[in-house]
């Protein structure tokens, strides 16, 4: 589209940050759909017309898989959408993802010369915006691919990070066929992350986007249960390997009590209610308990997620249990704040030491200790340490443990010569994905451990760059 008319630029610093339209907190507490409604073309213009266009753009370092910021918002300033799109896919294949999802303020919005003297682009929403304009105007364009080079190639994951992977290398021209264990592709993106953060149509888009190219996908087949990677390797005929498996193992505290029933993962409990739909139970056919006093233990994203999406299962009452400060919260902070907004109380610098049931072993309460903060740990964040005697109890019938996630550890376990350390992740080289086995690379979580789409979207991107060249030469 280039029939808008392209708005002069202001003088730097005169317009403010533009805010994106979204439900309000007392309404969206109670359904799934998405939160923000996105920027309308006028409000997008509107804030592209604030970035100054810098020679040496800030942006750009701080974007893992280097965007070209200053050049995709030029084109939004100039009412190009669908333009500034394509110049986005570039460097990313997932920008409607990414634009919902990546911890921009950390990233690219956090050095943009703006937030010197006021707030910074809104570069994510500009993402997301012109992502949904191509997709929503069908402007979406499968480009040509590569001849057939005769190579096959297994990726075996459908994240971001074998998402990535699969689309890079069939447009290279390989024969590429993903292989997932559950029975819908999009890893992380379709199980773990709700409707109402990222909707699940616009990743299933993504998913028919890769298909589209030419990339075959085979849900539930589980690789070490069905088939192994050698067996990929050695009689299936593939060339090559990427395992993009994420890390989907998930972290308990073992203290007492933490096995009464009502006490649930994360990962289970956002997997019942995303991928397979429990809050729509009786039509839907998993059922997940609807809590009426939750809490839930963490202060990741993943925490965050699971506290919201316990509001919208019709929760009177739910807690974050976090044992540092706010400050030290992994969470991106838009979503603290949604939380916040949304009526999540949150108790900080408290720790669980405990879990009590009834007669019927459902649990009924936590039993907490006050924490202060002392002197930074490994991670750089300062370490939480008990305060003695502060101990009290919080009524809960529903908890969510979301304290982290490990490696999944099937691939490695029934992989000979592969290396891993000793979290479980499996030992790659940053800039190629190769692993300690020819013909196999790796990427994603399973590699880096529970990071984020984009650093997964970057390993992918290299490593199916060294994948092509290693099935061009056959030089490992
Ligand atoms: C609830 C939640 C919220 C999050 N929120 C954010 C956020 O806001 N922003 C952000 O940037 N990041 C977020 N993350 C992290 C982000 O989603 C992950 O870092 C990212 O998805 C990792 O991508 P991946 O491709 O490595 O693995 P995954 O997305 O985990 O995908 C791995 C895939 O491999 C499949 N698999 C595993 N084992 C096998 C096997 N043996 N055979 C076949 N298939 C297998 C899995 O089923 C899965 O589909 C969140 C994570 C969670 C859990
Ligand atoms: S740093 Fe900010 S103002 Fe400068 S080019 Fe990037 S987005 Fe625009």
């Amino acid at each position: 589209m280039a029939d808008a008319k392209p708005t002069p630029r202001p003088k730097p610093f005169s317009i403010p940050r533009q805010p994106m339209p979204e439900q309000p907190p007392e309404v969206r507490r109670s359904n799934f759909r998405e939160v923000p409604f996105g920027l309308t073309p006028d409000l997008a213009i509107l804030e592209a017309t604030r970035c100054i266009q810098c020679k040496n753009p800030a942006c750009v370092k701080g974007c893992p898989v280097n965007i070209k910021i200053p050049e995709f918002i030029d084109l939004v300033r100039q009412g190009k959408f669908v333009e500034a799109a394509r110049k986005i896919k570039e460097d990313n294949t997932l920008p409607a993802v990414c634009g919902r999802v990546c911890p921009q303020e950390e990233q690219c919005e956090m050095p943009c010369v703006l937030s010197k003297r006021g707030e910074p682009v809104a570069i994510g929403r500009l993402e997301r915006f012109v992502a949904d304009f191509e997709r929503v105007t069908g402007n979406v364009v499968v480009p040509g691919v590569d001849p057939p080079t005769g190579k096959r190639v297994a990726v075996v994951g459908s994240g971001p990070a074998g998402l990535t992977v699969a689309g890079d290398l069939v447009q290279k021209g390989h024969d590429v066929t993903i292989f997932e264990a559950l029975h819908k592709p999009g890893g992380v993106l379709m199980y773990g992350i709700p409707e109402f953060r990222l909707p699940k149509d616009i990743v299933q888009a993504e998913v028919d986007y890769i298909c589209s190219l030419g990339a075959r996908l085979e849900c539930d087949v589980v690789i070490g249960k069905t088939i192994t990677i050698d067996e990929l390797l050695e009689e299936e005929g593939f060339h090559a390997c990427f395992i993009g498996t994420g890390a989907g193992l998930p972290y308990f505290m073992n203290i007492p009590g933490e096995n009464l029933i009502g006490i649930y993962s994360a990962n289970e409990y956002l997997t019942r209610s995303n991928l397979m739909k429990a809050y729509l139970f009786p039509e839907a056919d998993t059922p997940l308990y609807r809590g009426k006093h939750v809490a839930v233990v963490g202060g990741g994203n993943v925490a965050m997620d699971a506290a919201r999406t316990a509001l919208r299962m019709g929760a009177e009452k739910v807690y974050v249990v976090y044992r540092r400060s706010k400050k030290e919260m992994p969470a991106r902070i838009e979503e603290i704040h949604h939380a916040e907004e949304e009526g999540i109380e949150f108790h900080l610098l408290t720790n669980p030491v405990r879990f009590l049931g009834n007669d019927e072993a459902w649990v009924t309460e936590i039993e907490c200790q006050k924490m202060e903060l002392g002197e930074p740990d490994a991670s750089g964040r300062r370490r939480p340490v008990p305060v003695k005697g502060s101990e009290f109890r919080l009524p809960v019938d529903t908890v969510v443990m979301s304290i982290g996630n490990g490696a999944n550890p099937l691939v490695p376990a029934t992989t000979p010569g592969l290396d891993t350390n000793k979290w479980g992740n499996i030992l790659a080289d940053q800039e190629t994905g190769k692993t300690s086995k020819k013909g196999v690379f790796a990427g994603g979580d399973i590699v880096i451990g529970a990071a984020t789409v984009i650093l997964a979207m970057g390993a992918g991107r290299k490593a199916a760059d060294a994948m092509h060249e290693y099935l061009k030469t056959g030089v490992w």
